[in-house]
């Protein structure tokens, strides 16, 4: 049984390795001629247009830059979703609006395919490694249908319910990331000006009731997590321009239902800044750099 995979991209790339990796009977397609290139070089079957990978295929994984790819690789002049069967499964796994997820879902019902929205938490390496987390929503059939092959991909996968809500999950979450790590940069700003070493602070509030990831596994502050970009000059990681991305999406989203989110607003104005300064491609953590005033 075919799987499509469309967009091969810092993401999609080692995802589409993963499937093939784990047996499956992929044909691959991105518009840009060298990420084909690298995949075919590693094994994989290339497509020479989006038409020809999508032909015969029950299942299409897409992992695209945003809604409008999304909308239109799969229902736009020449999208794809009028030539696949009519059995066929789609599963979309980039970050999109909720709004764009929801209505490619209806336009996918409305042809009789089933569809999934499937975002994912984890960045490049976890994408090579396999260890993403997918968040899903869609039917609970469709979810049944999706989850070996989000299994070859991804350590943990969680159905979110409806059409839409796996994207739900993803932006309430990163808005909470966002948040925490400003809010983790300034706690660890304040101590050092203060006189309180950055080991000592996190000694203590990594135990107490600051406690919280963007602290204990990605620590701004260089020092107490080895692994974490503040120790390797603040390179992604995940950059602060994707932090922008799911900021941006996250105020949308708020705006459509009259859900106050102040912080996250406060977050999406203190990314814009960095990016519009020029640090876009500095890992989020990096914001510590601008609340010490270095940059
Ligand atoms: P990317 O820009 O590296 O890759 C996107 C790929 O899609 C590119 O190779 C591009 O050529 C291809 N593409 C665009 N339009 C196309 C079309 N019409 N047909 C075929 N291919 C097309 O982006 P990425 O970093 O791989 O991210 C992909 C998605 O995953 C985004 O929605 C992003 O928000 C999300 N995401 C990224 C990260 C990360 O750390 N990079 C983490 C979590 C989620």
């Amino acid at each position: 049984m075919k799987i499509a995979f469309v967009g091969l991209g810092n993401m999609g790339s080692g995802m589409c390795l993963n499937l093939i990796k784990a047996g499956f009977d992929v044909t691959a397609y991105d518009l840009n001629a060298d990420s084909m290139a690298a995949i075919a070089s590693r094994g994989g079957t290339t497509a020479n247009s989006l038409e020809e990978c999508a032909t015969g295929a029950h299942t299409v994984v897409t992992m695209l830059p945003a809604g409008r790819h999304v909308l239109d690789v799969y229902f736009g002049e020449n999208g794809i979703a009028k030539t696949l069967n009519k059995s066929a499964l789609l599963i979309d796994c980039s970050t999109i609006a909720v709004e764009d997820a929801r209505h490619a879902s209806s336009l996918a019902a409305e042809r009789g395919l089933a569809m999934v929205d499937a975002p994912v938490s984890g960045g490049v390496a976890a994408a090579n490694a396999g260890s993403l987390t997918f968040m899903v929503g869609g039917a609970e059939g469709a979810y049944d249908r999706a989850r070996p092959i989000l299994e070859a991909m991804g350590k943990n996968i969680v159905f979110a319910g409806a059409s839409g809500n796996g994207q739900v999950a993803k932006i309430a979450n990163n808005m909470l990331l966002g948040v925490s790590m400003i809010a983790t940069s300034e706690a660890f700003n304040l101590a050092e000006r203060l006189g309180l070493d950055a080991q000592t602070f996190f000694d203590i509030a990594s135990k107490a009731s600051g406690q919280n990831w963007s602290m204990t596994s990605y620590c701004p502050a260089p020092g107490p997590v080895p692994t974490a970009p503040s120790n390797h000059d603040y390179k992604p990681g995940f950059a602060v321009d994707m932090m922008l991305k799911d900021l941006n999406l996250a105020s949308e989203a708020a705006a459509s239902c009259d859900a106050p989110i102040t912080f996250g607003n406060l977050a999406q104005n203190v990314y814009q800044s960095l990016s519009s300064d020029g640090f876009g491609d500095l890992d989020f953590s990096g914001v510590m750099r601008r609340i010490e005033k270095e940059i």
